[in-house]
């Protein structure tokens, strides 16, 4: 199928404003304001804002959407409890301030990033991420990591006992299902050492696809894997071995990357490498573009 970039004319305006800039001063402002709360600022952001080189028409209602990530900044001003502990590269704790504004922009940009990428994927006609390996990929199969509870939302057989719980996809020899390799075959549900997954050898897809018309029978329910966009915020990375106990509770630690991902695999990614490429500049991110099921 070929593709025109008119198709993404939705998800590429959003991706020419995006929220970081207007958010980083949305920040200064409340921290060098009078404003106790987000909101009393955002009441009064009513006027045009332009800000590394975007113009935002009403900055105030643009940045409602983004309240929840932003009122973390409250906590710099009313001596709440750290939201989390944040390090740089050498595991050195970060500046409060530095921290907190990779904190809110990783938020931020994870809400952002999930509606462009459900913009720019309708029109691609394209169910790479619903199917199993073509013939040309030299994977097996794909995985799809799930919940326990989002492992019940599809109606396949359930693989659950003491080998594949002790045991991993990757293993060498792979778990077998009567005699041959897990991957060949039906797709199915597996509990493995990692957790839950469903396992799309070739030829095979989600039962949740409907093949005729590409969509997902389960959209508002599917799982979280699938709403993760093709484009992605790796401002921070989540290090849970670093994690720490404070006041009574863990305090989850992650470390500064200030990267955006890009799956080369899909084919928005290849058709909007310039405009991913803009968009990370603009949110002051490496971008970074890696196959994934190669
Ligand atoms: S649940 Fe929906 S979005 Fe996820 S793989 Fe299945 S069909 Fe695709
Ligand atoms: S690879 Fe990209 S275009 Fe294809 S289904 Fe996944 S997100 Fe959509």
């Amino acid at each position: 199928m070929s593709i025109n970039k008119n198709q993404f004319a939705d998800g590429l305006e959003i991706m020419r404003r995006p929220i970081l800039p207007l958010a980083r001063l949305a920040m200064l402002l409340y921290l060098t304001g009078p404003f106790e709360t987000v909101e009393e600022l955002l009441a009064e952001l009513v006027e045009p804002i332009e800000t590394g080189g975007r113009n935002y028409e009403q900055p105030g209602q643009f940045l409602q959407e983004f309240l929840s990530p932003l009122r973390l900044m409250e906590s710099l001003k009313n001596a709440r409890p750290p939201a989390a502990r944040i390090l740089d590269e050498n595991q050195d704790p970060l500046d409060p301030m530095e921290g907190l504004e990779l904190l809110i922009s990783q938020q931020a940009l994870t809400m952002e990033l999930e509606k462009i990428n459900s913009l720019l994927c309708r029109p691609c006609g394209c169910k790479l991420c619903c199917i199993g390996p073509e013939d040309t990929l030299a994977q097996e199969y794909f995985e799809i990591p799930l919940t326990e509870d989002e492992s019940r939302l599809f109606a396949l057989s359930v693989v659950n006992n003491d080998l594949s719980r002790k045991s991993l996809p990757a293993d060498e020899p792979p778990v077998t299902i009567n005699g041959r390799p897990f991957y060949e075959g039906e797709s199915r549900i597996y509990h493995w050492r990692s957790g839950w997954s469903m396992v799309l050898p070739r030829h095979t897809s989600c039962p949740a696809l409907d093949r005729e018309t590409g969509g997902c029978r389960i959209y508002p329910d599917r799982p979280e894997v699938c709403r993760r966009p093709q484009i992605f915020p790796y401002v921070l990375e989540r290090q849970p071995s670093l994690d720490i106990e404070y006041e009574g509770r863990v305090l989850q630690t992650f470390i500064r990357q200030k990267k955006l991902l890009a799956v080369w695999d899909c084919p928005y990614v290849k058709t909007l490498k310039d405009e991913i490429a803009d968009y990370a500049e603009a949110c002051e991110l490496e971008p970074v573009f890696r196959e994934n099921k190669a």
